[in-house]
């Protein structure tokens, strides 16, 4: 007798659970969390710092002065300042943005791709030391590592945003990355920059690389090897890449 009510009372708690509480509503599955993307702080600092700019500015307003203090009594045209062209006069931190939030590494093709959107912009103070030295008389030559089959839509960036130079060098395509013969192409006066030699007076860039003769091991071998820097030699700030990283 007992055990049967004790079944009866059960049956009635457990209908009344299942009316009280509904099985809820079929609604649309959530969706699927999206992982969030740590952006390095590298690229951060670049994007966001007021201190990359401040540094940018820093190094552009000694390049100024530096030229200034060199080509004082120099006929127009007989000098010369030579630039690379990434991060040092454009700047690409979209492009190693957009990587990063795909969690994908530097590729040739992406690149490719991304030189031709043509969407990268002045570094500043590039734009106000190449309208200098114009000024001042002398030429401009912009030796990069871009292919030369990019070197049709770098020359539009640097049209867009009005970057004075005289020859844009880029690097053949299966050619040396090498830029010393192209330093000194430009110093005998057989590229676009000057028809006669000149002397080059400033080099600008962000890479070890964009100034001739040095190199990692060079560079860091002997402190003698970075005296032109500050004077003859300018460098920018490049966290992001560079020769630096390990191969
Ligand atoms: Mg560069």
């Amino acid at each position: 007798m007992m055990f049967r009510s004790t079944v009866v009372v059960l049956l009635f708690v457990s209908a009344a659970c299942r009316s009280a509480a509904p099985l809820p509503a079929p609604t649309a599955a959530p969706a699927a969390p999206t992982a969030a993307v740590a952006i390095p702080d590298a690229i951060r600092w670049v994007r966001d710092a007021a201190e990359y700019r401040a540094a940018t500015l820093q190094a552009y307003r000694l390049a100024t002065s530096s030229v200034e203090a060199a080509a004082a009594g120099r006929a127009p045209g007989s000098w010369a300042v030579v630039l690379d062209a990434d991060e040092t006069v454009i700047n690409n931190v979209t492009y190693q943005l957009e990587r990063a939030q795909q969690g994908l590494p530097y590729s040739s093709e992406s690149w490719a791709a991304w030189v031709r959107r043509r969407e990268a912009t002045p570094i500043p103070g590039a734009a106000a030391f190449l309208a200098r030295v114009r000024a001042l008389g002398g030429r401009i030559a912009i030796v990069t590592n871009r292919l030369q089959s990019e070197c049709a839509d770098t020359a539009a960036v640097f049209e867009r945003h009005q970057l004075a130079h005289d020859a844009l060098l880029c690097r053949p395509d299966g050619g040396p990355s090498d830029k010393n013969p192209r330093f000194e192409a430009v110093a005998a006066g057989k590229t676009p920059a000057s028809a006669t030699p000149v002397e080059i007076l400033v080099f600008v860039g962000d890479n070890i690389l964009d100034f001739p003769r040095l190199s990692q091991p060079s560079a860091l071998a002997a402190e003698a090897a970075l005296a032109p820097f500050g004077t003859r030699y300018v460098v920018l700030p490049n966290p992001m890449y560079g020769s630096w990283q390990p191969r």
